[in-house]
Protein backbone atom coordinates (compact mmCIF):
# COMPACT_ATOMS: atom_id res chain seq x y z
CA UNK A 1 0.00 0.00 0.00
CA UNK A 2 1.63 3.70 -0.58
CA UNK A 3 1.75 6.30 1.95
CA UNK A 4 1.56 9.68 1.18
CA UNK A 5 2.51 13.03 2.43
CA UNK A 6 -0.96 15.95 2.89
CA UNK A 7 -0.54 18.73 4.62
CA UNK A 8 -3.46 20.97 6.04
CA UNK A 9 -2.04 24.43 5.06
CA UNK A 10 -2.68 27.85 7.33
CA UNK A 11 -5.74 28.64 4.66
CA UNK A 12 -7.07 25.17 6.15
CA UNK A 13 -6.87 25.63 9.86
CA UNK A 14 -7.52 29.32 10.13
CA UNK A 15 -11.04 28.76 8.23
CA UNK A 16 -11.80 25.57 10.09
CA UNK A 17 -11.82 23.03 7.48
CA UNK A 18 -9.60 20.80 9.01
CA UNK A 19 -12.63 18.29 9.59
CA UNK A 20 -14.51 18.94 6.29
CA UNK A 21 -10.77 17.40 4.93
CA UNK A 22 -10.07 15.02 6.76
CA UNK A 23 -14.06 13.80 6.34
CA UNK A 24 -13.43 13.47 2.71
CA UNK A 25 -10.29 11.31 2.91
CA UNK A 26 -11.76 9.05 5.88
CA UNK A 27 -14.71 8.69 3.39
CA UNK A 28 -12.72 7.92 0.55
CA UNK A 29 -11.25 4.97 2.25
CA UNK A 30 -7.94 6.08 2.96
CA UNK A 31 -6.20 4.79 6.56
CA UNK A 32 -4.62 7.59 8.34
CA UNK A 33 -1.43 6.42 9.30
CA UNK A 34 -0.16 9.56 11.60
CA UNK A 35 -0.62 12.89 11.74
CA UNK A 36 0.47 15.91 14.60
CA UNK A 37 -0.30 19.62 14.55
CA UNK A 38 3.62 21.50 14.10
CA UNK A 39 4.78 25.24 13.42
CA UNK A 40 6.70 25.32 10.52
CA UNK A 41 9.96 27.71 9.60
CA UNK A 42 11.78 28.67 7.28
CA UNK A 43 14.50 25.90 7.20
CA UNK A 44 12.08 23.19 6.72
CA UNK A 45 10.06 25.49 4.14
CA UNK A 46 13.50 26.25 1.98
CA UNK A 47 13.27 22.61 1.63
CA UNK A 48 10.29 21.88 1.16
CA UNK A 49 9.33 24.00 -1.53
CA UNK A 50 13.10 24.18 -3.10
CA UNK A 51 11.83 23.46 -6.29
CA UNK A 52 10.20 27.01 -6.13
CA UNK A 53 12.62 28.82 -4.55
CA UNK A 54 13.60 31.38 -7.61
CA UNK A 55 10.19 32.57 -8.00
CA UNK A 56 9.26 35.52 -7.46
CA UNK A 57 6.39 34.45 -4.69
CA UNK A 58 8.40 32.20 -2.67
CA UNK A 59 8.39 34.51 0.43
CA UNK A 60 4.59 35.12 0.12
CA UNK A 61 4.26 31.39 0.59
CA UNK A 62 6.86 30.68 2.96
CA UNK A 63 5.62 33.42 5.47
CA UNK A 64 2.10 32.18 4.40
CA UNK A 65 3.01 28.50 5.65
CA UNK A 66 4.49 29.87 8.48
CA UNK A 67 1.03 32.14 9.21
CA UNK A 68 0.05 29.78 11.95
CA UNK A 69 0.30 25.73 12.75
CA UNK A 70 -0.16 23.20 10.49
CA UNK A 71 -1.35 19.58 10.85
CA UNK A 72 0.65 16.71 8.98
CA UNK A 73 -0.82 13.56 7.83
CA UNK A 74 0.28 10.51 6.47
CA UNK A 75 -2.59 8.76 4.69
CA UNK A 76 -2.37 5.51 3.64
CA UNK A 77 -3.96 3.10 0.88
CA UNK A 78 -3.61 1.57 -2.71
CA UNK A 79 -2.47 4.21 -4.99
CA UNK A 80 -3.11 6.86 -2.47
CA UNK A 81 -0.35 9.01 -4.06
CA UNK A 82 -2.67 9.81 -7.00
CA UNK A 83 -5.77 8.88 -5.25
CA UNK A 84 -5.11 11.98 -3.03
CA UNK A 85 -3.54 14.33 -5.95
CA UNK A 86 -6.93 13.91 -7.72
CA UNK A 87 -9.07 14.79 -4.26
CA UNK A 88 -6.95 17.72 -4.22
CA UNK A 89 -7.40 19.32 -7.43
CA UNK A 90 -5.48 21.71 -9.35
CA UNK A 91 -2.70 23.96 -7.82
CA UNK A 92 -5.21 27.13 -8.40
CA UNK A 93 -8.49 27.39 -6.43
CA UNK A 94 -9.95 28.64 -9.34
CA UNK A 95 -9.16 26.43 -11.89
CA UNK A 96 -9.70 23.68 -9.30
CA UNK A 97 -12.64 21.30 -10.72
CA UNK A 98 -15.64 21.17 -8.52
CA UNK A 99 -15.31 18.29 -6.16
CA UNK A 100 -11.94 18.72 -5.68
CA UNK A 101 -10.63 19.90 -2.06
CA UNK A 102 -9.36 23.17 -3.73
CA UNK A 103 -11.82 23.44 -6.12
CA UNK A 104 -14.57 23.46 -3.48
CA UNK A 105 -12.68 25.37 -1.00
CA UNK A 106 -10.14 27.77 -2.52
CA UNK A 107 -10.56 30.63 -4.65
CA UNK A 108 -6.23 31.24 -4.61
CA UNK A 109 -3.35 30.08 -5.87
CA UNK A 110 -1.69 30.44 -2.92
CA UNK A 111 -4.30 29.82 -0.09
CA UNK A 112 -5.36 26.38 -1.66
CA UNK A 113 -5.86 24.63 1.63
CA UNK A 114 -3.76 21.01 1.27
CA UNK A 115 -0.51 19.76 -0.17
CA UNK A 116 -0.13 16.83 -1.25
CA UNK A 117 3.02 14.78 -2.44
CA UNK A 118 3.10 14.33 -6.24
CA UNK A 119 5.07 11.00 -6.70
CA UNK A 120 6.26 8.12 -4.74
CA UNK A 121 9.74 9.76 -5.07
CA UNK A 122 8.89 12.79 -3.20
CA UNK A 123 6.12 11.22 -0.92
CA UNK A 124 9.19 8.98 0.60
CA UNK A 125 11.18 12.05 1.06
CA UNK A 126 8.58 14.44 2.43
CA UNK A 127 6.98 11.62 4.98
CA UNK A 128 10.85 11.25 6.39
CA UNK A 129 10.90 15.42 6.19
CA UNK A 130 7.85 15.28 8.59
CA UNK A 131 7.14 12.80 10.71
CA UNK A 132 9.57 10.43 13.22
CA UNK A 133 9.36 6.66 11.86
CA UNK A 134 7.56 5.95 15.49
CA UNK A 135 4.91 8.84 14.49
CA UNK A 136 3.68 6.33 11.96
CA UNK A 137 1.39 3.61 13.07
CA UNK A 138 0.33 0.24 11.30
CA UNK A 139 -2.81 -1.03 11.87
CA UNK A 140 -5.85 -2.98 9.78
CA UNK A 141 -8.56 -1.34 9.51
CA UNK A 142 -11.67 -3.66 10.40
CA UNK A 143 -14.05 -2.67 7.41
CA UNK A 144 -10.71 -3.44 5.24
CA UNK A 145 -12.61 -6.47 3.59
CA UNK A 146 -15.19 -3.81 2.57
CA UNK A 147 -12.21 -1.52 1.24
CA UNK A 148 -10.98 -3.70 -1.26
CA UNK A 149 -11.50 -7.30 -3.22
CA UNK A 150 -8.69 -10.16 -2.52
CA UNK A 151 -7.51 -9.45 -5.60
CA UNK A 152 -6.43 -5.74 -5.68
CA UNK A 153 -4.44 -5.81 -2.70
P1 LIG B 1 1.07 21.94 -5.72
O1 LIG B 1 0.87 22.41 -4.29
O2 LIG B 1 -0.24 21.84 -6.47
O3 LIG B 1 1.90 20.68 -5.84
P2 LIG B 1 3.40 23.59 -6.48
O4 LIG B 1 4.33 22.57 -5.90
O5 LIG B 1 3.68 24.10 -7.86
O6 LIG B 1 1.88 23.09 -6.51
O7 LIG B 1 3.36 24.86 -5.53
C1 LIG B 1 3.44 24.74 -4.14
C2 LIG B 1 2.55 25.78 -3.49
O8 LIG B 1 3.04 27.08 -3.81
C3 LIG B 1 1.11 25.78 -4.01
O9 LIG B 1 0.30 24.80 -3.41
C4 LIG B 1 0.67 27.18 -3.68
O10 LIG B 1 0.33 27.31 -2.30
C5 LIG B 1 1.94 27.98 -3.95
N1 LIG B 1 1.95 28.51 -5.32
C6 LIG B 1 2.20 27.85 -6.47
N2 LIG B 1 2.10 28.67 -7.54
C7 LIG B 1 1.78 29.89 -7.04
C8 LIG B 1 1.54 31.17 -7.62
N3 LIG B 1 1.62 31.38 -8.94
N4 LIG B 1 1.23 32.19 -6.80
C9 LIG B 1 1.15 32.03 -5.45
N5 LIG B 1 1.39 30.85 -4.85
C10 LIG B 1 1.69 29.79 -5.62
Amino acid sequence: MEKTLVILKPSCVQRALIGEVISRFERKGLRLAGMKMVQLDDAILYEHYAHLKDEPFFNRIKNSMEASPVIVQCWEGLEAIKVVRAMTGATNGRNAEQGTIRGDMSISSQENIVHASDSPESAEVELKRFFNENELFEYKPSVFGYLYANDEI
